[in-house]
């Protein structure tokens, strides 16, 4: 079978994670769909970013789950000193000084880097720390949704994943076309403390399940929720009525 992203037939000497091993899946697994050059491009290009940038990495601490090589897992607040490309990738709300790590014992601890950020602390004044989303980050985290999402579907049903309703996706996935394009996600949480669990991937196809006819891909990771529609960029906000129980918020700039 063609590669699900670039139609290209192979090599395939190497095996999939549909998600990161690094997010602890070890089951989620793709055979001899995904290109050797996909997938080390996926891996090294949108992968790692969302790993060490976005708030699935930082996920990953609360969640405790553990790299690849056994370690635990650290996550750094810090953006770029400077832009690079076509998106802005930091910004100055964002709490650049701050990072998470899980020490062996399962505490989580916060590295406050900023001697007056530490005194705020102390003092009570400041009480949260912000991850800013910054563009750069909602592109890359578009393309990692879509290509979790495709990957989940080209597993259970192979020939519909590789239907054009599903092109403009595997195109932003591969090749981040078109530049600088922010795919929309829908975003929520659930429950007021997080529910620590490893996450849970659900692709809705276009069924009666939930009476939508578009194929989402539901990525949920403690209690938040992320969505994307996999073969429409501009569904109807209509689709929030099919999560009843999810105050979701569309992201966008
Ligand atoms: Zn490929």
């Amino acid at each position: 079978m063609n590669c699900l992203f670039c139609n290209k037939n192979g090599p395939y000497n190497t095996i999939e994670h549909i998600v990161p091993e690094s997010l602890g899946n070890k089951r989620l697994l793709l055979i001899e769909q995904i290109c050797d050059s996909c997938q080390a491009y996926l891996g090294k290009e949108v992968e790692r970013y969302v790993l060490q940038r976005s708030p699935i990495g930082a996920w990953r601490v609360f969640a405790g789950i553990e790299t690849k090589n056994g370690k635990p897992p650290t996550f750094s607040f810090r953006q770029p000193n400077r832009n690079k490309g076509h998106l802005p990738d930091s910004h100055f709300a964002n709490d650049d000084t701050i990072s998470l790590s899980i020490s062996e014992e399962g505490e989580h601890e916060f590295d406050i880097e900023d001697e007056q950020v530490l005194k705020a602390v102390a003092d009570g004044t400041k009480t949260e720390f912000r991850l800013v989303l910054t563009p750069k980050m909602l592109h890359m985290m578009g393309r990692f949704l879509g290509k979790v999402g495709l990957e989940i579907l080209a597993r259970d049903h192979p020939d519909f994943a590789r239907s054009d309703s599903f092109d403009k996706m595997r195109r932003f996935v591969r090749f981040g076309e078109p530049i600088a394009f922010l795919w929309p996600i829908f975003y929520g949480s659930k429950g007021a403390s997080p529910a620590i669990s490893p996450c849970e991937i659900l692709v809705m196809d276009s069924n009666a399940e939930h009476n939508c006819p578009y194929t989402l891909c539901i990525f949920v990771l403690g209690n938040e929720h992320w969505i994307t529609c996999l073969n429409d960029p501009y569904p109807p906000p209509d689709i929030r009525k099919s999560f009843p129980d999810i105050a979701l918020k569309l992201i966008t700039y």
